[in-house]
């Protein structure tokens, strides 16, 4: 069998190892030492620094392909391995890894971002929020995730009293949303886009607490053109595995949050609802196969993100007859710490 290698040491690599294997891959991870967090399937794992030229080298030597699950992945680590082995290729990380570029890239497709200001300074975030008022939120443009790296800014005196950090940030204006819901899609090495149902997300102290499907009317009327935004990014990038565009459906219409260039928590319930999950078709796509059918098979789905040490006595969530549970096996169970999701699936009863 072949060998596919996952850069970064989560539990999306973990699911996506899971599905590799199901398809006979074997799989080898690659992250720097304490961010193999969610274990390996296997024992075949490699601890090493991102910029160790010598340990990478031999990794992409013993792996037919390589992949990604974690979008902070250096760009120099992702071009040290050879350009005809690694799904996506590199410019998909260069693009997604700066809120700044990023904006910036999906304007020029014609997608709409929230109003946004560079900001590299106090005196700049001053300015920022004089142009486009308050509320809104400095973000740093780079390293952020579950909501850090945030700062809300409720009035121009926030701005002023605000330690600021020191790393280049973005200023965006609060976006008045109905709801937020992301686009999915899975583009294969000929061009093929695929895209799974739009689900409902919704967020609690910046980290997602729950995906619903269906996804209700307000997200559900602007899903197509936010596919076609998708879509654009997806072929501008050559894009090949699966790809995440996060959006607020407004009375404007879909406005852009940011992107991912990976799977997504979003699409965890895929792997229950949906007749292809997002991690098999991922492996799917960095392997050359077909991809397979990524049509919704329940009526309804829920995921539920279970969170630092709501994991501690989760085996009794399966009381429930449509609960699904995934423990990533993290070691400790912090604050805010994704720890696991459970997927609610209910079918349709006929007759
Ligand atoms: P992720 O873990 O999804 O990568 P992140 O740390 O990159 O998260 P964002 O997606 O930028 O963070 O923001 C997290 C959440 O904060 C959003 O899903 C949304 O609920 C809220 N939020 C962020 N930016 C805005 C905005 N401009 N207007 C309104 N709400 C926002
Ligand atoms: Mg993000
Ligand atoms: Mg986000």
């Amino acid at each position: 069998g072949s060998t596919i290698g996952i850069l970064g040491g989560g539990q999306l690599g973990r699911m996506m190892a899971m599905s590799a294997a199901q398809l006979g891959y074997h799989t080898i991870g690659y992250a720097p030492e304490g961010d193999n967090v969610s274990g390996p399937v296997n024992d075949d794992f490699v601890t090493a620094a991102w910029d160790d030229g010598e340990a990478l080298a031999s990794f992409a030597a013993r792996c037919d392909v390589v992949t990604w699950e974690f979008e902070n992945v250096p760009v120099d680590t992702a071009r040290a391995i050879p350009a005809d082995k690694i799904f996506p290729g590199p410019l998909a990380l260069e693009t997604a890894q700066d809120r700044l570029t990023e904006k910036r890239f999906i304007e020029g497709l014609g997608g709409r971002p929230a109003a946004y200001a560079k900001v590299d300074s106090s005196l700049d975030l001053v300015a920022a929020v004089d142009r486009l008022g308050a509320p809104g939120i400095l973000k740093t443009r780079r390293d952020g995730y579950d909501g850090k790296g945030q700062w809300r800014i409720g009035s121009s005196r926030d701005a002023d009293a605000l330690r600021f950090p020191d790393v280049p940030c973005v200023y965006e204006g609060f976006v008045e949303f109905d709801a937020e819901f992301s686009v999915i899609l899975v583009r294969g090495q000929d061009g093929e886009i695929r895209f799974w149902d739009s689900t409902r997300n919704v967020h609690e102290g910046g980290i997602l607490a729950a995906s619903h499907f269906p996804a209700g009317n307000s997200v559900s009327e602007q899903v197509a053109p936010a596919r076609e935004l998708a879509r654009k990014v997806a072929d501008a990038l050559k894009y090949v595995g699966v790809l995440t565009l996060e959006f607020f459906a407004t009375h404007e219409g879909p406005i852009f949050n940011e992107m991912a260039p990976r799977v997504h928590n979003s699409g965890h319930w895929t792997i229950e609802g949906a007749a292809t999950s997002q991690f098999e078709n991922h492996i799917r796509a960095v392997a050359g196969l077909p991809l397979g059918d990524t049509r919704t098979t329940a009526s309804a789905v829920e995921m539920r993100n279970i969170i630092g040490s709501e994991i501690d006595g989760a085996h009794a969530l399966l009381k429930d007859n449509a609960a699904h549970l995934h423990d990533y096996g993290k070691a400790e169970a912090s604050e805010g710490r994704k720890m696991g999701h459970v997927t609610r699936l209910f079918l349709d009863t006929r007759g």
